[in-house]
């Protein structure tokens, strides 16, 4: 037995020609015709209280019949304006917060799922900061952050989570304190340090599902250290890049899809001039500003949670072993490069390539 609701975030009107229509977007649109009223009378019964049999039975005693009626909640279910649920749907205090997001994340399962998921989110600077207030916004209450750095003036155009009073402050105090006032129930964790050995980055992502990672100093070692801890400790982890005129992101999935170093190594393989430039900014220390702005990061980092929310909650979604790029122009989305999980990697493979000249250019230990 099952509860049926009706999506919320669409309306539901008479249309022309005895129809009845339901939502309004431009890709997502049912009108059925309905003489009778009975398509009508079916949808105001999917209120998530009264359960799929009785609603037939409403049906039935109208002068449906049981097929056309059970048939019609089989259309409107797989179709998606009626969503179900295992037992009566009662809206608590903390669904009333999360009101709106429940339609687009399909119903409570996965609301309880993100409640229940410990995300640890390296980095609470430009990608880090958004990464959060996206994560306190739709649900996730068990969080870790890392940072050593303190909120200065100069952050202050693009990310969103400081404000004047802030400046000095630890970034991830701030962060924890603005995550505590966000969600119910949140349990954050923050580490003010500077990750610069495996064990550390081990010991603090020990546990969680997700990582995420926008911390980028220093340039290919963080991405290193992070991936290592990652696949030492089976957890995915994401990774975000930004540009001038595009954001970069990837994902890497321990056992499913090859990591930071199988992408860095296949680089190397494709491109002298690969190596060139990983010796170039190694070898400088060149520090640039962000090339980003307040519209660019947030369209990067929106990008980038939207697609962890369709990776955590959409099973088919193909995943991993490409850098997906948007361009913030015309808000385009395309794999800019594509690797394959390689049998020789140093960190997930057979370590056959423990040699390769990159591990020199940026170790790790
Ligand atoms: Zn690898």
């Amino acid at each position: 037995m099952e509860f049926l609701r009706t999506r919320r975030d669409l309306p539901i009107y008479p249309w022309r020609n005895n129809q009845i229509r339901i939502a309004a977007d431009d890709n997502e649109v049912w009108e059925i015709p309905d003489p009778d009223g009975h398509w009508q009378r079916l949808l105001q019964l999917c209120d998530g209280i009264q359960s799929d049999v009785a609603i037939v039975q409403t049906m039935v005693a109208a002068g449906v019949s049981t097929e056309d009626a059970e048939g019609a909640l089989t259309q409107l279910r797989e179709a998606g304006p009626v969503v179900a649920f295992k037992s009566p749907y009662v809206e608590s205090a903390d669904d009333e917060r999360a009101r709106g997001k429940l339609e687009h994340l399909d119903a409570l399962a996965i609301q309880r799922r993100l409640e229940t998921m410990r995300v640890t989110v390296i980095g609470a600077g430009g990608g880090g900061s958004h990464f959060l207030m996206h994560l306190a916004a739709i649900g996730v209450r068990h969080m870790r952050i890392v940072d050593y750095d303190r909120v200065e003036v100069s952050n202050l155009n693009r990310q969103w989570m400081y404000d004047i009073d802030h400046i000095g402050y630890a970034k991830v105090k701030v962060a924890s304190e603005y995550i505590s006032r966000h969600v119910a129930g949140s349990q954050v964790q923050s580490f003010n340090q500077k990750l610069e050995r495996v064990a550390d980055i081990q010991s603090i992502v020990r546990g969680s599902d997700w990582v995420f990672c926008a911390a980028d100093e220093p340039p290919y070692q963080m991405q290193r250290l992070v991936n290592y801890a990652c696949m030492a400790e089976g957890i995915p982890s994401v990774y975000a890049f930004s540009q001038r005129q595009s954001g970069r992101m990837m994902e890497v999935i321990p056992g499913v899809t090859g990591c930071i170093d199988c992408l860095l190594a296949t680089s190397d393989d494709r491109s002298p001039s690969f190596r060139q430039l990983v010796t170039s900014l190694v070898l400088n220390q060149f520090q640039p500003d962000t090339p980003l702005i307040s519209p660019t990061l947030g369209l990067m980092t929106s990008w980038i949670m939207k697609r962890w929310v369709d990776l955590v909650t959409g099973p088919d979604l193909a995943r991993g072993n490409a850098v997906l790029r948007l361009d913030f122009s015309t808000l385009a989305v395309a794999p800019v490069s594509t690797w394959i999980r390689r049998p020789d990697c140093v960190t997930c493979g057979d370590h056959g390539n423990a040699d390769h000249a990159l591990w020199q250019l940026v170790p790790i230990a």
